[in-house]
């Protein structure tokens, strides 16, 4: 490939996942992303179907972890919501994307990311050259956050732990971290995103690459170009162009 086709390739990716609300089409052949299928019971919401489980660190394994949080009641988002997302994808997973909690849509159908700001994830993921289903998708805080405010410090104290062993049990090559929150909470820092962004961290020896929201990114469109730098970096690191 020569560099001016290279060029063009990675614009054409660039604008493709640009193209967050799925109707306006830059090229005929673009297809709106398909959300994710729901997947109803709430151990096969851990992995995708069929796949061998991780052995993990220590020896445990998502499903394990799963079944130890079990019928949550640690902090009060408890009460206000409709279930516990605990985390999709591959539990051995090379890419794991770590965002701050479930809106209303994720508290319905109990899987991260699958609103306006999981569409965008997705192709932001598929603009990386990868599929949903290879990566794995968590939160910091597993319940909604009643009217989707911020998680509070003692409901991420409280999640943390179970981050901590998801994390532990896939112990992926390198971890995104989705805005201020999962930042902020992974690397034990208070410095705001915009400064974390784009610099490579470490979580526990794992590479992490803090960038912004996919959430901010719809509030924000221009800022999916720093955001698109930031996930070249990721894809560097796999071999990826
Ligand atoms: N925002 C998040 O941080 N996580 C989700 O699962 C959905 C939206």
């Amino acid at each position: 490939m020569t560099e001016v086709e290279e060029l063009a390739l990675e614009l054409r990716l660039h604008l493709a996942w640009q193209e967050s609300d799925g109707t306006r089409m830059l090229f005929k052949d673009a297809k709106p992303v398909e959300a994710p299928k729901p997947v109803p019971a709430p151990a096969a919401q851990a992995q995708a179907p069929g796949a061998p489980q991780a052995p993990g660190e220590g020896g445990r394994t998502l499903d394990e972890i799963r079944r130890e949080l079990g019928d949550c009641k640690r902090c009060k988002l408890c009460n206000g919501r409709t279930q516990i997302v605990f985390g999709v994808g591959n539990p051995r997973a090379e890419l794991v994307f770590v965002g701050e909690g479930p809106g209303a849509d994720e508290d319905a159908q109990g899987i991260p990311f699958v609103g306006k700001a999981g569409q965008l994830l997705t192709k932001m993921i598929e603009a990386m050259k990868f599929k949903r289903d290879d990566v794995y998708i968590c939160n910091v805080v597993k319940c909604r956050p009643p009217n989707n405010r911020n998680p509070e410090p003692d409901e991420i104290e409280a999640c943390e732990p179970f981050l901590k062993m998801q994390l532990g049990s896939i112990r992926p090559k390198v971890i995104v971290a989705l805005g201020k929150f999962a930042a902020q909470t992974l690397l034990r820092v208070d410095t705001p995103i915009t400064r974390l962004r784009g610099q490579w961290r470490e979580y526990e020896g794992i590479p992490l690459m803090p960038t912004f929201h996919p959430a901010y990114l719809l509030r924000s469109p221009e800022e999916k170009g720093k955001a698109w730098l930031d996930l070249q970096e990721v894809m560097k690191r796999f071999g990826k162009k």
